[in-house]
């Protein structure tokens, strides 16, 4: 029987392709290889196919598997991500799947004995085009044999295919494909007992006086019957011969058995907490785990202050939902490596099965641990983002914590909001979804006003500690007396200078927060004002001193830092704005006996580097943690009493409409670090805004009146939430190209709009982007704007395939639901 199937292929087009199979239509996610032009690919099957009109519709090469590596209930997640976030339904699976599951076929080519030949004889004889000439020497110099991809690199920029075409034409070249690897296993060696003997009179007479093979055969009978191989060996002491002769006798047997590579499997799992709940805790768990016997539970919005418990909460609700209706759960944090302490409280609670989705995993290890939840192994997924596409068996519960955290969007295709398709995967599968934060966004207050979520709340610290007291400085005021100095005088108030020596005095732990990393945010001529910028980017260098080279933040362009001014030639070049080097300097001038550790992304290159300085601050062996947003995420310890901001208006003035939330969440979620402890804790913030609204509610704990001065703000020009908005990104290496482009699809757009999809949508722009060059690409924008139902798919696909130029170099990104407009 033939049939015919759509395949999703991971590939930036918005269609499936229609193949052919012997046999009957494997079910959606089922993954496939399919030819698709000169290679083959690995994809998925998307539904049955329609052969009608289509000719020259290829064979399927190969069916990959028998279970569907993407669940029914994840595939239509992927259906739902790909079509909200306007990207092709291959990517988005491939974005769901451990990486080696959707590693593509290998194309390798090979060469010929004609080949070998050509190659031998002399340049003139050839008679061949330069790049294949090219290709078939690099292939020569790989021994006659190489992967494509390798060859690509070989030939720059130039196209492979086209002298690979005319190469294989000629038989001088042959090109075969390997399917993709096997999912790397690995296996340890285990040894079995195979025959028992329970008698022990023959027992006698099997072994007489083999010993040692005897007390060998005793050790696994009293292990179970089973006994690693390494442990009989190098722990017990037993020769080859020993086990070699029970063996041959066939009473045992050496096997392969495949090893779960999990990274924390020998660290300690530590003690389950055994507080009480506290009265609010019980009722929010009480309220929540009541609603998982409803038919479809609304989505919970969990408000709890900084030190109110929240993660208690999501314990016992998990407790009642994995643990006692044998449910599984998802929990979703910013970031692993900066939330060890919430993460170890998860071990603690459902030790071995919980899988801790980390981005230090190998793929392998990552692959193990997919293994592991599909097989229903581990019930509690403890990730980042893309934790959520945990491939888990019976759904319970979702939880979300700090999500407001703008690491929950992607910033590649699929563009998802992991928070927003929380919500969807939880509604879908019928299960709890818990969006927890001290500080929610505005869109999650908005869907708690509107009914939308139900919102719950922790008004109070645990112990009934208070919400530290905080105290501004005045830049303005103090900063003229250190004008110029490179020493840092300037970067510390003297109020701050005095409250950290209060804090060394007391053997407790202060915490530094500067949002902006380096020595000098920008280096500037005294002479012309010139300020040194990326030649790829419209951003200006920052200096790094520890490495003595001016940096890009964007591309990672470098140089040295200019002996004399580019533009006028002056040698007088001064370092301008600080960033936690210097403060770093600053504070090891002024505290010269202190411990300090720095924790910012160049400290946090090594796999484990921000659990080494965590672990450090834990055992107090700090004195001061000073870095940027890093450490203001969720961290508790009870020893750091004094919390400095030593910039708060770094961020406050970007050109984008985030900018105050973003940065009231970040002021209140490092305030909400100090005092946590029966120490209490004081909060000391510099700034040049002291009254700014940001500064003025985050000096109150005050959310709620942030939130509502904010939602007045972005009520003139409308902005989320009381909009939704897609911003469209057109850039190219070519400045008039982009704005070219950008004006073309903005013309072809409002054409369209006329029709029912434009309806009650806005189309603002084009304009360039705030920060208008990256990556040596020339950025323009426009934004719709509106109540965006489906039709905006149905649109934004049609200007992709509209506009699906490679020549020219021209891109198009569309970014829905965006976090920021930069
Ligand atoms: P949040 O995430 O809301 O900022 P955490 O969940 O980190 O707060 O809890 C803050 C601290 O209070 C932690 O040290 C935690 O162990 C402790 N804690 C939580 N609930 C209780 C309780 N019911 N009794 C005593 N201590 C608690
Ligand atoms: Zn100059
Ligand atoms: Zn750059």
């Amino acid at each position: 029987m033939t049939s015919h199937v759509e395949v999703a292929l991971p590939l930036p087009l918005h269609r499936t392709f229609t193949y052919r199979l012997e046999g009957p239509v494997p079910p959606p996610g089922t993954r496939v290889l399919v030819p698709f032009q000169q290679s083959e690919k690995v994809g998925w099957i998307a539904g049955e196919g329609d052969p009608e009109g289509i000719s020259g519709i290829r064979p399927v090469r190969d069916v990959l598997e028998r279970v569907p590596s993407v669940p029914p209930e994840l595939f239509a997640l992927a259906r739902w991500v790909a079509d909200y976030y306007v990207a092709p339904l291959g990517i988005t699976l491939r974005s769901f799947l451990p990486s080696v599951l959707s590693d593509g076929a290998r194309e390798v080519v090979r060469l010929t004995p004609a080949g070998r030949h050509r190659l031998e004889v002399s340049e003139k004889e050839g008679g061949l085009p330069a790049s294949a000439r090219e290709l078939l020497e690099a292939v020569g110099r790989r021994g006659g044999e190489a992967r494509v991809g390798a060859l690509r690199h070989a030939l720059a920029k130039r196209a492979v295919w086209p002298a690979l075409r005319r190469l294989t034409g000629e038989g001088l070249l042959e090109h075969e494909t390997l399917p993709p690897p096997d999912p790397p296993i690995r296996t340890r060696k285990v040894m079995r007992l195979k025959h028992w003997i329970p008698d022990l009179a023959e027992r006698d007479e099997r072994f007489g006086r083999a010993g040692r093979q005897r007390a060998c055969y005793e050790l696994l009978e009293a292990s179970g019957g089973a006994c690693e191989l390494g442990v009989v060996l190098d722990d017990e002491g037993f020769s080859r011969s020993v086990v070699s002769a029970l063996e041959d006798k066939g009473l045992v047997a050496v096997e392969e058995v495949e090893v779960m590579r999990d990274p924390f499997h020998d660290g300690d799992i530590p003690p389950v907490p055994t507080h009480d709940p506290t009265p609010a805790q019980s009722a929010a768990v009480t309220e929540i785990v009541g609603a998982a016997d409803t038919r479809r539970p609304a989505p919970f919005l969990l408000h709890g202050v900084t030190g109110s418990g929240k993660t208690l909460v999501y314990g016992r609700i998990l407790e009642e939902i994995v643990g006692r209706r044998g449910k599984s759960a998802i929990v979703l944090v910013p970031e692993i490596a900066l939330t060890p302490q919430a993460v170890a409280r998860f071990r603690g609670w459902f030790g071995s099965e919980v899988a801790v989705l980390h981005s230090a995993l190998s793929a392998g290890e990552r692959f193990d641990q997919w293994r592991q939840i599909r097989a229903g192994a581990k019930r509690v997924v403890v990730g980042a983002r893309s934790a959520l596409f945990a491939p888990v068996p019976n759904l319970g519960a979702i939880v979300v914590d700090e999500e407001h955290d703008t690491s929950y969007k992607q910033s590649e295709a699929p563009r998802y909001q992991a928070r927003d398709v929380a919500v969807v995967r939880a509604r879908l599968a019928g299960a709890l979804c818990i969006l927890g934060s001290a500080t929610p966004s505005l869109e999650s207050w908005r869907n708690a006003e509107t009914g939308k979520f139900r919102l719950l709340s922790l008004p109070d610290r645990i112990g009934g500690r208070r919400l530290p007291p905080v105290e501004i400085v005045d830049l303005r005021r103090v900063r003229p007396a250190a004008a110029g100095s490179d020493g840092g005088e300037g970067i510390l108030s003297p109020r701050l200078v005095a409250a950290v020596r209060e804090r060394l005095a007391r053997e407790e732990q202060t915490i530094l927060l500067l949002n902006r990393r380096g020595f000098a945010s920008f280096v500037q001529c005294r002479a012309c004002g010139e300020v040194q910028e990326c030649p790829n980017c419209s951003v200006s260098l920052t200096y790094h001193r520890a490495r003595k080279r001016l940096l890009c933040h964007h591309c990672r362009h470098e140089e040295a830092p200019p002996e004399r001014c580019r533009s006028c030639g002056s040698q007088e070049v001064s370092l301008q704005g600080a960033g936690t080097e210097r403060v770093e300097r600053a504070v090891a001038m002024t505290f010269p006996a202190a411990r300090i550790a720095r924790m910012d992304v160049d400290t946090t290159s090594g796999r484990w580097s921000h659990h080494e300085i965590l672990g450090r601050v834990e055992r107090h062996e700090v004195d001061i943690l000073l870095g940027t947003q890093m450490i203001a995420k969720g961290l508790d310890f009870p020893r750091v009493t004094l919390v400095g901001v030593v910039n708060a208006d770094v961020g406050i003035h970007l050109p984008d409409f985030r900018a105050s939330e973003r940065s009231f969440q970040l002021l209140s979620q490092v305030a909400g670090r100090a005092g946590r402890g029966d120490l209490g804790g004081q909060v000391v913030i510099q700034t040049s805004l002291p009254e700014h609204y940001v500064i003025q509610t985050a000096l109150a704990h005050d959310v709620v009146g942030f939130v509502r001065r904010e939602l007045e703000e972005r009520r003139s020009p409308p902005y989320p939430p009381h909009v939704r908005l897609v911003n469209v990104v057109v850039s190219s290496p070519d400045r008039a190209l982009a704005a070219d482009a950008a004006e073309r699809v903005v013309g072809w757009l409002r054409e369209r709009m006329k029709g029912p999809e434009g309806r009650g949508l806005e189309l603002v722009g084009p304009a360039p982007s705030p920060i208008e060059r990256l990556h040596g690409r020339w950025r323009w924008h426009f934004f719709l704007r509106g109540r965006l139902a489906g039709g905006v798919t149905t649109l934004l696909r049609a200007v992709q395939d509209e506009f699906a130029l490679p020549a020219g170099d021209v891109r198009l990104v569309v970014d829905r639901d965006p976090v920021a407009l930069l």
